[in-house]
């Protein structure tokens, strides 16, 4: 297929590199519907050559014999490069998923940050040195870096959440290969060439585009990946698991949610009403942590929810670019499908749509959605266990605290809950009561690279953000050194 879309090939060891099978596909602008550039399709041979380019720079001495303090330099110039091409990539990213200019931006004001913390971090990796029971004996730990991680990422927001494995993995000395979303491939194409402009040697950042079944799963089967790391849907997620599972190879599994944002009767009402429109309206409920499940004690629920439908129904739709639109497209036209039919699961169920259900009226021709507030549902329903992952809001009501923890954490997700309550000792019993890798108290969506981030249950397994996601991305070496020169002990007793 030939076009005058412009171009990206895949980045490996350093280089554009043509697709083997000389293949590209094309990406959608979800705002007009319209293809708006070209990437290489990776195959098996593509994702071959990565692995390659990026074991032999692990291999490497201008990689492996870097100090760690010059590693963490190399992050650090990293981070200010991107905070230097922000903008653009803010755009980038705007144009291929359809999120707020607003956000975007707010996301690459971040990054560069995220590449600090790091940076800084890359130098306090280290071992310890263990007691043993011989003085004549010295046992420690080090620390290794993996080898070459596989790094597969969703469209939603890509930098940001490529940036939360690869600074951790860069720090902690790997080298990676990224596949981005097919949905999603040109920011990390723009931002790749900063990592050689900042002095990372060449093949310690590859990026292959393509599809999940071909690329993605020839990446995840790769003998020579040492660790995979990805974040999309639950059902890839086990998949991969099973994948990696079979050959030993160790997996972070960033996965969805059905978060619950539960509202008490003697929490302040429009800071609650404005935590569950953040929660499930910004970017158009398609973050993994949104507030989908809504619960209003009785004494609060017609206020709370009559001041929800109101926001709901000002918000103002449109092109993600405008400095005024609150709410832009979904994705892809796929993805609002999948919308719309959860919306007639729900009805059939005997939801009752309060506002939104359907297509706006615009101008624009892309894959808008209305904010949508379902009531009259019950948390077994499909739309309050299945992740929608569009501006879709199931309110429930309840009456004590016992009865909301039993509903909130019953999901198989697991990823992150919201709280709204003046009152201490509630909040603190909730914080440990909820089944969450996150719980938000009189906020929602706060984040920092300094917090760690888990999913339980089906929501993920592993770590991200945070000091700890280093053990993620090393492994632990024990190493014995017998210091005694007298004569040889008895062989054939353990520990001699
Ligand atoms: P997805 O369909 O699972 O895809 C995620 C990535 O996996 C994409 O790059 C996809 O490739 C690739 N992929 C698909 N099938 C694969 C396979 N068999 N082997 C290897 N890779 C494969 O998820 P999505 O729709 O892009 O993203 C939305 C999901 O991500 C939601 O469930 C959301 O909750 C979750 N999410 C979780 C977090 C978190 O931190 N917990 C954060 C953000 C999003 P292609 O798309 O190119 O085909």
């Amino acid at each position: 297929m030939s076009t005058d879309l412009p171009r990206y090939e895949h980045h490996i060891g350093g280089e554009w590199t043509k697709p083997a099978e000389g293949r590209y596909f094309s990406s959608i602008n979800p705002t007009t519907a319209t293809p708006w550039y070209e990437a290489a399709l990776g195959t098996e041979a593509d994702v071959r050559r990565a692995v390659r380019a990026a074991r032999r720079a692990f291999e490497a001495p201008s990689w492996r014999d870097l100090s760690q303090p010059a590693r963490g330099k190399l992050l650090r110039r990293l981070g200010e490069l991107i905070g230097e091409h922000a903008e653009k990539l803010a755009r980038t990213e705007s144009l291929d998923n359809g999120k707020l200019l607003r956000e975007m931006r707010a996301q690459l004001a971040g990054i560069p940050e995220y590449f600090h913390y790091y940076a800084g971090y890359a130098d306090k990796i280290h071992g310890e040195v263990i007691p043993a029971n011989s003085t004549k004996l010295l046992n420690y730990t080090q620390r290794e870096p993996l080898g070459v991680v596989g790094a597969i990422t969703p469209w939603n927001s890509p930098l940001m959440l490529t940036t939360a494995k690869i600074a951790p993995a860069l720090a902690a000395g790997n080298t990676v290969v990224i596949k981005p979303s097919e949905h999603t491939s040109a920011s990390l194409l723009e931002l790749v060439p900063l990592f050689e402009e900042a002095g990372f040697p060449p093949g310690v950042v590859n990026v292959v585009t393509g599809f999940g079944a071909e690329a993605g799963d020839a990446l995840v089967r790769h003998p020579d990946v040492a660790k995979v790391s990805f974040t999309g849907s639950t059902a890839t997620g086990s998949r991969i698991a099973a994948t990696c599972g079979a050959r030993f190879a160790p997996v972070t599994l960033e996965l969805g949610g059905k978060s619950p944002n539960i509202v008490f009767d003697d929490a302040d009402p429009d800071r609650a009403a404005m935590g569950i429109v953040s929660g499930i309206f910004a970017a158009a409920g398609q973050t993994c942590i949104a507030g989908s499940r809504v619960f209003l004690q009785r004494g609060v629920y017609d206020e709370v929810l009559e001041k929800v439908a109101a926001r709901a129904a000002t918000i103002k739709i449109g092109d993600p670019l405008a400095e005024d639109t609150e709410l832009g497209p979904v994705a892809f036209a796929d993805q609002r499908d999948k919308i719309e039919e959860y919306v007639r699961i729900g009805r059939e169920e005997g939801g009752r749509v309060l506002h939104g259900g359907a297509r706006p009226e615009l101008d624009l021709d892309g894959y808008f959605f209305q904010p949508t507030v379902f009531v009259d549902t019950d948390n077994s329903m499909r739309i309050c266990q299945e992740e929608i992952f569009g501006p879709v809001l199931t309110v429930m009501p309840f009456e004590s605290e016992e009865q909301v923890v039993a509903l909130a954490n019953d999901s198989s997700y697991g990823l992150a809950a919201g709280v709204w309550t003046r009152d201490l000792s509630r909040a603190h019993r909730l914080a440990s009561t909820l089944e969450a890798g996150t719980v938000w108290v009189n906020t929602y969506r706060s984040m920092s690279p300094m917090s760690p981030r888990s999913g339980f249950k089906a929501s993920g397994v592993g770590i991200e953000h945070g000091t700890e996601v280093i053990r993620e991305y090393t492994r632990l070496k024990s190493v014995w050194i017998n210091t005694d020169e007298s004569p040889a002990r008895d062989p054939f007793v353990l520990g001699s």
